[in-house]
This record gives C-alpha cells, sequence and structure tokens, in this order.
C-alpha cells in the first residue's frame, strides 16, 4: 500500500474524525468539531475579530522548500499575525483545507500537528472547517476569530500628524530567505524567518491593552505597503530614515553577495510578520519598557507628517528614490 491509497482509504470523514480527536475542547466552545456548524459563546463585553488567509501551493509555499510541520505552523501564524495586528486575543479558528488524493497521509498528519502546536501555544482552538478534495494542489484556508474590548482594538487609521514609527523585530530576512531558497540553499536564520513565522501576538495585545498605538498593521506585503495602508486609512503621509530599518546580522551578512540594493528587499520583501505601529512622541518610553519587558526589539523608524505620502531619506539627508513597492498579487511582472 503507497501513501496515497492510505489517504483515499481513510477517506474524507476518516480524517475529519483524526483532526478532531487531537482538538481539546477549549473555553468559549460549546459545539466544536462534529456537527454542522461550532456553536461558540462570546465573552461578555468584548467584540469579536475575524480574519482569513489562504495558501496555495504554487502561489505562497513550495513544497520542495517547506516541510509539513513548519507549513502547519506558517498556515496558522499568518492568521494570528493578523489578529495580533489589531490587539486580538486568539480564540477560535476554522481550517479549510482541498487536498492532492496523491498527498501522503504521513503529510497531512504532520502538516496538522504544526497546526495545533501553533494552536497550542498561542491558545486558539481548532472549532471546524472543511476538507475535499484538489484536481491541482494543496490549498490551505484557515478563518481565525480573537476577541478585544472596543475601546481597545487598534485599526489602520488613527495614526496622528507628529506620532513616531514603530517596527519590532527586523525586516527583510523573510524575502532574503525566499531569495536564498530559490538559490538552492535550505537552512538558516533567514530561511526560517521565511518558512516559520512567530506572529507577534503577545506583543500586539499588550499594545493594545496597554492603548499605545494610535494605529497598527502587520507586516506581510512589504514595509512601504502596509505604511501605505496605515496612511491611507490616516489620511497622512509619513517619513521614513532609511539607517534607521533594523536589519538582522544574518541579513546584513548575506546581503551583498546576492548584490542590487538590499534596502529593497528590507523595504519591500513581504511576510516579515512583525508588528509596524505608530504611537505619540511622549508615549515612547511606554512603548520600548513594554517591548523590552517582553523581550522583543523595537525600533523607531520614522514619523507621521502631514504632507501626505511617504518620504524615505537616506544615511546622507537625501532622498531615497524607492523603486520597489511590496507584494500585489495582481500586479504585471
Ligand atoms: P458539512 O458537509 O455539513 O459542511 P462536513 O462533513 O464538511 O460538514 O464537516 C463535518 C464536521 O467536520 C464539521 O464540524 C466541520 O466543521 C468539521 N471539519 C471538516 N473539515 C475539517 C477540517 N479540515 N478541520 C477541522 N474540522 C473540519
Ligand atoms: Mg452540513
Amino acid at each position: 500500500m503507497n501513501e496515497g491509497e492510505q489517504l483515499l482509504e481513510l477517506g474524507e470523514f476518516g480524517l475529519i474524525k483524526r483532526i478532531a480527536v487531537q482538538v481539546k475542547n477549549a473555553s468559549g466552545v460549546i459545539l466544536g468539531i462534529g456537527d454542522d456548524c461550532a456553536a461558540i459563546e462570546p465573552t461578555p463585553g468584548l467584540l469579536t475579530l475575524t480574519t482569513a488567509d489562504m495558501l496555495v501551493e504554487g502561489v505562497h509555499f513550495d513544497l520542495a522548500f517547506s516541510d509539513p510541520l513548519t507549513l502547519g505552523r506558517k498556515a496558522l501564524a499568518v492568521n494570528l499575525s493578523d489578529l495580533a495586528a489589531m490587539g486580538a486575543n486568539p480564540r477560535h479558528f476554522l481550517l479549510a483545507l482541498a487536498i492532492p488524493p496523491s498527498l501522503s497521509l504521513e503529510f497531512i498528519d504532520r502538516f496538522i500537528a504544526g497546526v495545533l502546536e501553533r494552536a497550542n501555544q498561542f491558545k486558539i482552538c481548532l472549532i471546524g472547517g472543511d476538507t475535499c478534495a484538489s484536481s491541482a494542489g494543496l490549498v490551505i484556508a484557515i478563518t481565525a476569530m480573537g476577541e478585544q474590548a472596543p475601546a481597545k482594538i487598534v485599526q489602520r487609521a488613527g495614526a496622528m500628524v507628529g506620532d513616531l514609527i514603530f517596527v519590532t523585530g527586523t525586516l527583510g530576512d523573510a524575502a532574503l530567505g525566499l531569495e536564498l531558497l530559490r538559490g538552492g540553499e535550505r537552512v538558516g536564520e533567514a530561511i526560517d524567518r521565511h518558512l516559520d513565522p512567530i506572529p507577534r501576538v503577545v506583543e500586539g495585545v499588550a499594545l493594545a491593552e496597554a492603548k499605545l498605538p494610535t494605529a497598527m498593521i502587520d507586516v506581510s506585503d512589504g514595509l512601504l505597503a502596509d505604511l501605505g495602508h496605515i496612511l491611507d486609512r490616516s489620511k497622512v503621509g509619513a517619513r521614513l530614515q532609511l539607517a534607521a530599518i533594523p536589519l538582522s546580522a544574518a541579513f546584513l551578512s548575506s546581503t551583498p553577495a546576492l548584490g542590487g540594493d538590499p534596502n529593497a528587499l528590507a523595504l519591500a520583501g513581504g511576510e516579515d510578520y512583525e508588528l509596524l505601529f505608530t504611537a505619540p512622541p511622549d508615549r515612547k518610553g511606554d512603548v520600548v519598557a513594554l517591548l523590552t519587558k517582553i523581550g522583543t526589539p523595537v525600533s523607531i523608524i520614522g514619523e507621521i507628517t502631514a504632507d501626505p505620502g511617504l518620504a524615505v531619506i537616506a544615511a546622507d539627508g537625501s532622498d531615497y528614490q524607492v523603486t520597489a513597492h511590496g507584494y500585489n498579487h495582481f500586479a504585471r511582472r
């Protein structure tokens, strides 16, 4: 019996049972996997924040680069990152899968193990989903729900003229990792950042609870694109200091060999899954203290301006000419 036959023998309902027995019922789940719908009890006084993300084989991931455990972790992580960006506490999620019948049961078991590992880490409970066959590649769609008090939710709109612009961690590593994977490398820090991002849930929730950010977004499409979303929604402009953009040691040591402008990777490379947020200058000390206590680096990379548009200032004070703007699925290439 080959691996493909194992999934065929198990069938859709066998697979759903196999997933369901691994899920521990969590708070607020009145009915979990097994009926036509799940039933959830909302926490009184809190709003539910809902987000969906799809990962499509050949578009978002390449099975030659990613092992199933890591892919499972990433599939949930990208949704958790959206919850974090609004300051929502993760609560429940749905997992929809379109699976090529040739995929091995071992692959699916490892994938589910990865999803549930991140779920347990961030205390979000799997409450249902959908399972079908795919005539092409693997498609993973997750819908995640979180909760937060109305007054603590952080939106993209809200940045004020004079606010400082903060970003957690370092930028450009995931884009570098993808370049390295395409070049044939398979291990390293930057590659881990691309394949296995850790969502900034603890940071996003703590910032929101402390009501520090005026606007926040997670960096998934690239710094310039995602800051652009904050500017659009907040109807303000920004001045970014190129020299202040946080770059990792791995990034600084491996980008020279790639040639080209490494700034482009840090400004426009996607999938950093860091938090980008604005806060008034007089809250700077509180922001730094809070993130230092959590153990997460934070950098101030610019400020919000009344002039519309986004200016990037080079280290010598001149205007930096931006050439790449971030990932756009339907852009001409
Ligand atoms: P229906 O046909 O009524 O939509 P399904 O047979 O698709 O129901 O699903 C049965 C149960 O299994 C439901 O509770 C559904 O949410 C759950 N389920 C289906 N696929 C998955 C999955 N991939 N992960 C978790 N739960 C799932
Ligand atoms: Mg039904």
